[in-house]
């Protein structure tokens, strides 16, 4: 029975297939050019001048000098006066978060108070806010309670229905017990989490197992949770899974071909995250030489998200305050370490932990004041951020193949990065979103 269906099968698709090689030939997706001024290609450590990107459907063809002619009828988009570059990538978003403002009831407000569909409606917000700024993909490391939503999020940009930018999910991350809001109310309350807890390496496999059948593109992981100063001025961080337990999920995700990324502040948690054989770690805002080395052997990518711990300090004496100050202190000198010793750093800015009206690209002047070259900077959010999420030349690039996703602005951002604040022509997929540069 089952044989016959599929021969059946068979010979439909072969008619079809006769079919439509019989019809004349059909009709090519249509092709466009851009004139670019200046392009920064993403790969190339030098800009090209005067260049002109062929875009047919979804990719781009071809990239010639301007010199080479344009065939008669083509549509022209004229970004000659521009600075072109490929649509950038923020490795570490929350479009399920809402700025976490105290005077609005900070996080918990999130879970308590905001339905599912208001959430919705709020990432979807999100989702439009990073394409209008150039960011034609974001890794979006967690829903913070917000399940399963990422990914459903994503499945009505690619079917059209709102847009955004290419979604990387991690669904819901996993922490342990102790490790995760919401936190705080009377012990006998059955709270709900912003992530999926855990205890032991059997329950740790199981999440991660859940996760990637639900959808999941990465699996999050908090490595560790609390920090506070403690009497000497140091940092520390409470760490959260035990080496066993994220070994469990991290052999579990490459079994799957997908990665993990690792919340490691600093201290133990952070040692575990590199011993269990993380992917990415996430913030590190206090990494030792020892674990630098230890990076540096095993490959492993440094998101570094240096704006959120630049805002938004408490009084400096409190204990929140020293923490606040701590933390960026550390981070700084983490940064250039990582800098030195030419870690794989991509572009992430924990953006919905800070509100999504603000500026994404802020982040790249935080790199640049600490000592990252501009050029460098825009490739940690272009082909380097590509080779992470498995995307080298299909992202992060304008070149023959890669999809066609460029953005533009109108000054030079090698000589001043906060112009990549001012994106004023946003391409994805071939088609424009956004052009304020149209004559
Ligand atoms: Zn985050």
């Amino acid at each position: 029975m089952r044989h016959s269906v599929a021969r059946f099968v068979l010979a439909l698709t072969l008619c079809s297939v006769v079919a439509r090689g019989q019809s004349t030939s059909p009709a090519l997706p249509p092709l466009a050019v851009i004139r670019a001024g200046t392009l920064i290609d993403g790969v190339s450590d030098a800009p090209r001048k005067n260049q002109l990107i062929f875009v047919r459907g979804e990719h781009i063809e071809k990239v010639t000098d301007a010199s080479a002619p344009i065939p008669v009828g083509m549509k022209v988009i004229d970004l000659s006066n521009a600075t072109v570059l490929p649509g950038l990538t923020d490795a570490h978003t929350h479009i399920f978060l809402w700025g976490e403002d105290p005077a609005k009831g900070g996080y918990d407000v999130n879970i308590l108070k905001a339905g599912i569909a208001l959430r919705a409606a709020r990432a979807t917000f999100a989702a439009r806010r990073a394409l209008e700024q150039g960011f034609t993909t974001i890794r979006d490391l967690e829903t913070e309670g917000a399940g399963y939503g990422d990914i459903e999020i994503k499945q009505a940009i690619e079917e059209g229905t709102i847009p955004g930018p290419r979604i990387f999910g991690a669904t819901r991350a996993i922490s342990t017990t102790g490790g995760y809001d919401l936190e705080g109310y009377a012990p006998e309350l059955d709270m709900p989490k912003g992530a999926q807890l855990v205890d032991g390496p059997v329950e740790a496999r199981k999440a991660a197992r859940q996760q990637l059948e639900h959808g999941a593109d990465w699996i999050k992981v908090y490595m560790t949770h609390r920090s506070w100063v403690d009497k000497q001025g140091n940092l520390v961080s409470q760490p959260t899974l035990t080496v066993e337990e994220l070994k469990a999920i991290v052999d579990e995700t490459h079994g799957w071909q997908k990665k993990v990324a690792c919340h490691a502040y600093n201290g133990i948690g952070l040692q575990r995250a590199l011993d269990g054989g993380c992917d990415s770690i996430e913030h590190g805002l206090e990494i030792t030489d020892a674990q630098i080395a230890q990076m540096q052997r095993q490959g492993t990518w440094y998101c570094p998200t240096l704006t959120p711990y630049y805002g938004d300090w408490a009084d400096a004496d409190t204990p929140k305050g020293k923490r606040d100050r701590a933390r960026a202190a550390v981070h700084e000198i983490s940064f250039k370490k990582a800098l030195q010793a030419h870690l794989k750093i991509v572009f992430g800015t924990d953006i919905g932990g800070i509100p999504w009206t603000e500026p994404i690209a802020q982040e790249f002047d935080h790199m640049v004041k600490l000592g990252m070259s501009p050029m460098d900077a825009i490739q940690s959010a272009t082909s380097r951020s590509a080779e992470m999420l498995d995307m080298k030349g299909e992202i992060g690039t304008i070149a023959p193949g890669a999809f066609a996703e460029v953005i533009a602005v109108s000054g030079d951002p090698l000589k001043n990065i906060g112009e990549l604040e001012h994106v004023r022509f946003v391409m994805h997929n071939g088609s424009v979103f956004k052009n304020e540069l149209a004559k």
